[in-house]
């Protein structure tokens, strides 16, 4: 069975105490590959290698770096069909969403970063009268970590390592194990595209063991990480007393907010893309849908109606709308919440059952779920389920739907559904977001800041901040006669 070794210093290796983890495949439930269960042994060598790496890296022009990414870009693009195929084996969703979204958007980080490291500039500010010139030099900060999560498994990897690199970092990342594969296929691109041996080191295993060692590490100085709320929540704990610079992009309970001045056909389509795409399984799904009271039977007739027709299936079928959820534990977690919400008297108005594909009966497959909740401080309209579920519920105004939309701890995206260009401005400064759309769902310009408020994260990426968080700002300041 295929291995996924770590690839450290160029080199794919077995880890050093050569104990291995299942993978599996979320389709039919089978055991496909086995992947290595590193812990801070590996940690440490893929930090040495990352090291020695960095004098030499750190110092390439930029020219020759943006070549390397590029390069990388291009070698994604290439091998599109074969790195989609394993991202969707490997974490059940449509193939050809990852033909359209996943894989594209990985090579389009390594092409934006090749680039905006090109243009990234630093500021200069003349203490005038007092005859001293200062300047602000951006350096990079040396080994950096990254740690990315399952549910956009490359593209999320390359967010990190791509502006991580193009700033003049070596990288020590672990991908998730839950879906170490299409990080495994990486290292071979990343050797033929000629990015030096040591400049990225992929580990893979689990959290606890290597992500733990990682954000022990004392030397590891800054730690990228997209997860969940509770494990930001450690990280922050464990790399504090280190003061290591931490980028955290968390979790999320994203509203979406309707009124009846819309344009209903638009709102529809993107409503139900925002609801279920790759499973429901994206940090900015719009979980929770607020309608203006006036628009909310209609709404909900045809939402359903709609939801109804979506086809849950096996993710190499091209017809598939939903595929699998991306493992069992998951799929049980979001198979609890269903289950709570009946609890707490909300009602399932679609959906909420295990769906039994022909000849894939192991698969981790769900209907997409919708329910009326009639009070948006209930636990379903609470906490992050990160599957395909969203709850719906009337609101009569704009004062009470911000007062629904932020009341919850969570504050990565917003979405906003209105022609009245005065109430997009209203709304979307009152918003408790990183992120508000309006009129549209997940258009992303990677110049623009990505990130959360509350508990959805701290700091940004994207563009110039992502540049800005891998390097360290130092003032030289100049006294001239
Ligand atoms: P987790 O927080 O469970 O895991 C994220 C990554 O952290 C994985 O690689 C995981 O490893 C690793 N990890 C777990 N424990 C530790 C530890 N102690 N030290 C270091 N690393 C650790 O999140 P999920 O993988 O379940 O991803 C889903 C979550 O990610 C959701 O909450 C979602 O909202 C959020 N997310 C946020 C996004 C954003 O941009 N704000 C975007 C996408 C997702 P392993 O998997 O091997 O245990």
């Amino acid at each position: 069975m295929l291995q996924i070794t770590n690839y450290i210093n160029g080199i794919f290796e077995a880890p050093v105490n050569d104990q291995w983890l299942d993978n599996y495949d979320p389709s039919n439930g089978n055991v496909y590959s086995h992947i290595s269960n590193s812990d801070a042994k590996d940690i440490e060598n893929a930090y040495n290698a990352a090291k020695a790496a960095y004098p030499s890296w750190s110092q390439t022009t930029l020219d020759e770096r943006s070549k390397i990414m590029l390069r990388i870009a291009t070698l994604i693009e290439e091998n599109l069909d074969m790195l989609a195929e394993a991202e969707s084996k490997d974490n059940g969703k449509p193939l050809w969403l990852a033909k359209a979204v996943d894989i594209p958007r990985a090579s389009s980080n390594f092409r934006f970063f090749a680039n905006a490291i090109t243009q990234f500039a630093s500021e200069a500010h003349e203490s005038v009268g007092m005859g001293a010139m200062n300047f602000t030099l951006r350096q990079p900060i040396g080994v950096v970590g990254c740690i990315s999560p399952w549910n956009l498994p490359l593209y999320l990897f390359t967010w990190k390592i791509a502006p991580a690199i193009a700033a003049g970092n070596t990288v020590v990342a672990k991908p998730s194990e839950v879906t170490p594969m299409t990080a495994f296929l990486l290292g071979n691109i990343c050797t033929e595209a000629g990015l030096p041996k040591g400049v990225l080191n992929i580990v893979h295993g689990t959290g606890p063991s290597a992500g733990q060692a990682i954000i022990e590490h004392p030397d590891i100085k800054a730690i990228s990480f997209t997860g969940g709320t509770a494990t930001g929540a450690h990280i922050a704990r464990t790399a504090a007393p280190m003061f290591k610079k931490l980028s955290l992009e968390l979790g999320g309970k994203n509203p979406n907010l309707i009124f009846a001045d819309c344009d209903y056909e638009n709102m529809m389509t993107t409503t139900l893309r925002s609801s279920f795409a790759n499973q429901g399984q994206i940090c900015l799904c719009g979980s929770r849908i607020f309608v203006e009271r006036s628009l909310y039977d209609k709404f909900k007739e045809d939402f359903v109606a709609r939801v109804k027709k979506l086809v849950v299936g096996h993710p190499s079928d091209n017809n598939v709308n939903l595929g699998a959820l991306v493992s069992k534990p998951h799929l049980e977690k979001v198979v609890s919440y269903i289950e709570m919400a009946q609890e707490e008297g909300a009602t399932v108005l679609t959906g909420g059952n295990q769906v039994t594909v022909g000849g894939y009966e192991g698969g981790y497959y769900l209907e997409p779920t919708v329910i009326e909740v009639t009070d948006d401080k209930c636990r379903i309209n609470q906490e992050e389920v990160f599957g395909p579920v969203v709850t719906i519920m009337p609101f009569d105004d704009e004062v009470d739907a911000l007062a629904k939309a932020n009341g919850v701890r969570y504050g990565l995206s917003a979405t906003l559904w209105t022609s009245d260009l005065n109430r997009t401005m209203r709304v979307s400064k009152a918003l408790e977001a990183g992120i508000v759309w309006v009129n549209t769902w997940l258009m992303r310009d990677l110049r623009t800041p990505f990130g959360g408020v509350k508990n959805s994260g701290v700091g940004r990426e994207g563009g110039f901040e992502a540049l800005r968080f891998f390097t360290e700002p130092k003032n030289v300041c100049i006294k001239y006669e």
